[in-house]
């Protein structure tokens, strides 16, 4: 168990590893935030996809609350400890490797249906990790994930803001975005420099998945200084489009909001829409 600093410090001291900096190890030492955290990504019972769980701060509410929990660790050292502390619960599924290179559909198929993601992220991958679960098309209600706060204010950030871009707009088309809770570096064993938030994302309803939206904003946010028909200006179709959309010749995707940009999207891949969830 490891609900404050010093039975972090324990399990530390009983595995023999060093917190890897580099990997983001910043483990939570708070059991009761992180309890909250479980009961609000699992709500109904779903199964968990658990991103880095490291010593089990989040795995161990998880299991106790979830049917299922797939949890992937990329440090094989931690894996190991995960094993001796919870290997023997028939609910943990433990998978180690680099979650932004994890095979998808093998994930999907030992959560078994629709799931939840919970993540304390690695602050180094907190936007690749974030884009590969937006972006991968999954049937995802909800996702609870606790990022560094410069991070998280990623999630709302608004048109025409530094910080809005394609991981704003995936979040804030697919999902509303709340933010859940706040924490100081002293909830962490180590310590970060920064505090931290949790961000409650739910599915809105009406908004089937995307195939191919990501690249297309990837492109469209490629040289954020051009403007869109710039951007844009490989695709056939595309000045016609956004003037049927009444989008003025020089507006630029840092100053539209994600519905549009969607309805931009889909106008010009009509073929590829709705062939996902
Ligand atoms: N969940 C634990 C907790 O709350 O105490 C650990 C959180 S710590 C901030 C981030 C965890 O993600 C570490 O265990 C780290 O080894 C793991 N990690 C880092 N990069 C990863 C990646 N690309 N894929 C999977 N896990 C990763």
């Amino acid at each position: 168990m490891s609900g404050n600093p010093s039975s972090i410090r324990e399990l530390l001291a009983r595995f023999g590893h060093n917190p890897n900096r580099a990997l983001g190890q910043n483990f939570l030492a708070d059991g009761e935030k992180a309890l909250a955290i479980a009961r609000a990504a699992t709500g109904e019972g779903l199964p968990v996809l658990e991103i880095g769980p490291g010593l089990g701060a989040l795995t161990a509410p998880l299991l106790s609350l979830s049917p299922r929990v797939v949890a992937v660790e990329i440090d094989a050292a931690l894996v190991e400890a995960l094993q001796a502390l919870y290997g023997q619960n028939p609910r943990l599924t433990l998978v180690q490797g680099d979650f932004c290179k994890a095979d998808l559909p093998a994930l999907y198929a030992a959560l078994g249906g629709p799931f939840a993601v919970a993540a304390n992220l690695p602050y180094y991958a907190t936007t690749p990790i974030c884009l590969r679960l937006l972006a991968s098309g999954l049937p995802i209600p909800r996702l609870v994930l606790m990022a560094q706060r410069e991070a998280a204010a990623r999630f709302f950030a608004q048109p025409g803001s530094r910080q809005y871009g394609p991981l704003a707009i995936l979040a804030q088309y697919y999902y509303q975005p709340r933010l859940m809770m706040e924490l100081s570096p002293a909830d962490y064993y180590p310590q970060p420099q920064v505090s931290s938030q949790v961000v409650l994302l739910e599915r809105q309803a009406g908004r089937p998945f995307l195939p191919g939206f990501l690249p297309f904003l990837e492109g469209a946010f490629a040289m954020r200084r051009k403007t869109l028909m710039n951007n844009l200006k490989d695709l056939p179709g595309a000045p016609a489009t956004l003037a049927a959309l009444g989008l003025l010749p020089g507006c630029r995707a840092e100053g539209l909001p994600p519905e549009t940009l969607a309805a931009l999207f889909r106008a010009l891949a009509p073929a590829e829409e709705d062939a996902g969830s």
